[in-house]
């Protein structure tokens, strides 16, 4: 009898953390969209919620429209106690850092950014994130006391490729900015390249919302990318995975930074296409005059802009052919051109991608904006696992949804 009983238990325990992690991960759930992803019976489910809205793991919150796309009835939905913990997100990207502060009910608490020269160090670039962050919880009155975890992103190579997937892989410049806002914070940090955490973005509040297997291309100066494989952010053995920018579009061509050769990043950066304006007669002011003269229909520009889009679109067909994905999102300053860029891409993939093989594609621009890799630090905090509700419910006095007002 103990026995079952310990087992009815243990069940129940499992049933609860599945529940817990769709809501960290998600957000405010509907108990409808909360039966759709969990499995679980109804009975079970509104059972598990009595029992954790009683002890104030979670609350009810304002009506949303299931499936979010305007259809359906309204009906209350569910999150994580929102008062159980705050998440602070940092792109310390080359020229901007961008900051916002949010809680595990998916609530954005703060948002900012700030300008830093490329040139900066390494020490001078976290102090700037640090003030940042200071100064945007002061602003906002933001209450940090019960901080959980600082997510980072940063550019390029985050993980020591010497040491795959060690829990200590991270490279000795990253592993020193960590220590640094671990020590200013008090608090975890979990770190990545800034193109992985700005898919994990789009694929929990943005383009890429409920599509499992996304390749999100962040163009701009560089050209970065993040891979979700059925539902999973994609690292790599050594942290480098969906780096579509060194994808080498010809092996004699020229020699690229990263050691290689003809890198599509060498030919398609936004330097590399205002020098092609140029080139080609037309030269242009910067990157927002690029945009603009290509927006605008500017024949020049506009058809530098088409060609880079379509070597971009041959690279995806390739990754394409390998992942077969549901979804690709063109994000950073390039994908702020809609169709001028999806439209090329698009024919690439239909022309490359095993043309005979009938699939479901969607390409589409990213709908997040420059705190898109700030919103991924702090996605991935979420997706990094809660603390344990049994031995750690949230205390939360004063916090929406105190034990017994609800429900
Ligand atoms: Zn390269």
């Amino acid at each position: 009898m103990i026995e079952r009983k310990d087992a009815m238990q243990r069940v129940r325990l499992a049933h609860t953390r599945s529940l817990l992690d769709e809501l960290r991960r998600a957000g405010p759930l509907s108990r409808a969209e909360l039966v759709q992803r969990t499995g679980l019976s109804r009975t079970t489910l509104f059972d598990i919620i009595a029992d954790l809205l009683a002890r104030n793991v979670v609350v009810e919150r304002e009506p949303v429209v299931e499936g979010q796309r305007g259809r359906g009835r309204p009906s209350s939905a569910v999150s994580l106690n929102p008062a159980a913990g705050q998440i602070v997100g940092i792109d310390l990207g080359r020229a901007r850092i961008n900051a916002v502060v949010a809680n595990v009910g998916h609530d954005i608490l703060a948002g900012g950014s700030r300008k830093v020269a490329a040139s900066a160090a390494p020490s001078r670039r976290a102090a700037a994130a640090i003030a940042l962050v200071e100064e945007l919880v002061e602003r906002h009155g933001v209450d940090l006391s019960t901080l959980e975890a600082v997510g980072l992103g940063l550019p390029g190579l985050v993980r020591d490729p010497g040491r795959p997937d060690g829990s200590h892989g991270l490279t000795t410049a990253a592993r020193r900015t960590v220590d640094r806002f671990r020590e200013h914070f008090g608090a975890p940090v979990v770190a990545d390249n800034n193109s992985h955490l700005a898919a994990l973005a789009e694929a929990t509040w943005g383009a890429a919302q409920d599509s499992g297997n996304v390749v999100y291309v962040r163009w701009s100066d560089g050209v970065g990318g993040g891979l979700i494989v059925d539902g999973r952010p994609v690292r790599g053995a050594h942290g480098a995975a969906g780096e579509l920018g060194h994808v080498s579009l010809d092996p004699h061509g020229e020699p690229c930074p990263c050691g290689g050769r003809g890198c599509l990043e060498l030919r398609i950066r936004t330097s590399a296409l205002i020098a092609e304006c140029t080139a080609r007669g037309e030269p242009v002011e910067e990157v927002a005059g690029l945009l603009d003269r290509a927006a605008a229909g500017a024949a020049i520009p506009a058809a530098v802009v088409r060609d880079a889009a379509g070597l971009l679109g041959h690279v995806i067909a390739g990754t394409v052919v390998q992942l077969d994905p549901s979804r690709v999102v063109i994000g950073g300053d390039l994908g702020r051109l809609g169709d001028l860029v999806l439209d090329p891409v698009r024919q690439a993939i239909r022309r490359l991608a095993i043309p005979r093989h009938p699939r479901r594609l969607e390409v589409v621009a990213a709908r997040l904006g420059d705190d898109d890799g700030a919103l991924g630090a702090v996605a991935a905090v979420l997706r990094h696992g809660a603390p344990d509700p049994q031995l750690a419910p949230p205390g939360a006095a004063g916090g929406p949804g105190r034990p017994g007002s609800r429900g």
